[in-house]
């Protein structure tokens, strides 16, 4: 085995860090980022914190049992996925509450505390803009505010040493005033962040349905005109490039114009609409059937050669609209249809690949309808290729 290159091994220890989904790495990251000021604190304390006396061995350990918990606790929770379906999936809220408390904790009872603590409070709310929904942005605005003003009045009340209660009122309520005003724009901020994410959402919505819109026929939901020339088009590239063949059927339905006179236009709506549903259920899924205009189809064969097969799923059809009834007024009444079959030709365009079709299905028309014609190569006339025994 070839040893690993840097930026693979680089790619590997990522991917088991953080996984490989975009939105748990997102996550992730913020968790591994918190956890390393977790570990530089747990580190920092029991080195230099309290060693210089900065804080009692007692509220030292305190803060090391509370980074240790926050350690093992988020990372490994938000990595194993068990919280990919909770309402905060990355614990953002929980991690702010827990940062929150030790920074409070801190503040009342340690100088170092006082020098770090609400410039971290005001760090992680602005983290905060670019995670939390605007619930969360507003609870933790106002979670934040409440741990403040709570460790304020327990500072006066229990009058804790070198605590100044005006300067110590005064420097609180100036934080909590700005951490309202992060907490508001951050619940701004979430809120036009929902409302893109729901636009967007709309929009790829809006255009997928154009899309179906453009490629479809809205009478009977086959592929229209359009949408099968491309098909076509991409079928006679890869058909060249990979040296097989495709078939077409244009297909035309028999007397078409009689329904409509006999039973109303609506009537002929119905046969349309059940001819199509009946040809999708008789066709590979590999075929590919469109409205081509009126009563009139086409079909991509692909991969069939030789061209007898097109015969046999066309007979397949027949067969099918043999057995179903159209009209129940009329049980007996019965749709035929005629085809011209045409095998591409190496070289040939699509048009000129459909007008042969054509050509073959002038034919079947000309010789009775109800029937299938094989269009010849160029040079020769055209083969009958299938027939049905309604019409001679
Ligand atoms: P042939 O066997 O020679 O094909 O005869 P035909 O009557 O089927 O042929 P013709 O082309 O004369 O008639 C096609 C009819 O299809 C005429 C047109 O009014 C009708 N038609 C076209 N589009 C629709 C449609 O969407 N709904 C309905 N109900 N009729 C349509
Ligand atoms: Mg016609
Ligand atoms: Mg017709």
């Amino acid at each position: 085995m070839s040893a690993m290159s840097l930026p693979q091994l680089r790619r590997r220890l990522g991917d088991a860090l953080l996984g490989t989904e975009r939105r748990l790495r997102n996550r992730l990251v913020m968790c591994l980022l918190a956890n390393a000021l977790y570990l530089g604190w747990f580190i920092f304390i029991p080195l230099f914190i309290i060693p210089r006396g900065l804080v009692s061995r007692e509220v030292g350990q305190f803060f090391m049992a509370h980074q240790f918990i926050a350690l093992v606790t988020f990372y490994p929770l938000v990595r194993s996925g068990l919280t990919r379906h909770w309402a905060d999936p990355g614990l953002v809220v929980p991690q702010i509450v827990w940062a929150c408390l030790v920074l409070v904790v801190g503040y009342a009872v340690s100088p170092v505390g006082r020098a770090v603590s609400l410039q971290t409070m005001a760090l992680i709310m602005v983290f905060g803009f670019l995670s939390l929904t605007p619930r969360a942005a507003m609870w933790s605005g106002i979670g934040m505010v409440a741990m403040l003003l709570t460790m304020l009045a327990w500072c006066i009340l229990t009058g804790q040493p070198h605590f100044d209660p005006r300067l110590q009122t005064l420097i609180i309520l100036t934080t909590c005033f700005t951490l309202g005003l992060l907490s508001w724009q951050s619940h701004g901020f979430a809120r036009r962040r929902q409302r893109m994410s729901a636009d967007r959402k709309a929009l790829a919505a809006t255009l997928k349905e154009v899309e179906v819109l453009m490629q479809h026929d809205p009478l009977t939901g086959l592929y229209n005109r359009q949408h099968l020339q491309t098909r076509l088009e991409a079928e006679r590239e890869r058909a060249r490039a990979g040296g097989h063949r495709f078939c077409v059927a244009l297909i035309d339905l028999d007397h078409f114009k009689l329904i409509n006179d006999r039973h109303g236009h609506a009537m002929g709506d119905d046969v349309l609409t059940t001819f199509a549903r009946q040809a999708q259920a008789v066709l590979r899924e590999t075929d590919t059937i469109a409205r081509w205009g009126g009563e009139e189809f086409l079909i991509m064969l692909p991969d069939t050669e030789p061209v007898d097969k097109a015969g046999i799923a066309l007979g397949r059809l027949r067969a099918s609209l043999r057995q179903t009834p159209f009209s129940e007024e009329e049980p007996q009444m019965r749709v035929t249809f005629s085809a011209g079959v045409a095998e591409w030709a190496q070289d040939e365009s699509i048009d000129q690949l459909i007008d042969r079709a054509d050509a073959a299905l002038y034919e079947a028309k000309h010789q009775g309808r109800d029937r299938s014609i094989q269009a010849p190569w160029p040079t020769r006339p055209p083969l009958p290729l299938e027939r049905g025994p309604y019409l001679s």
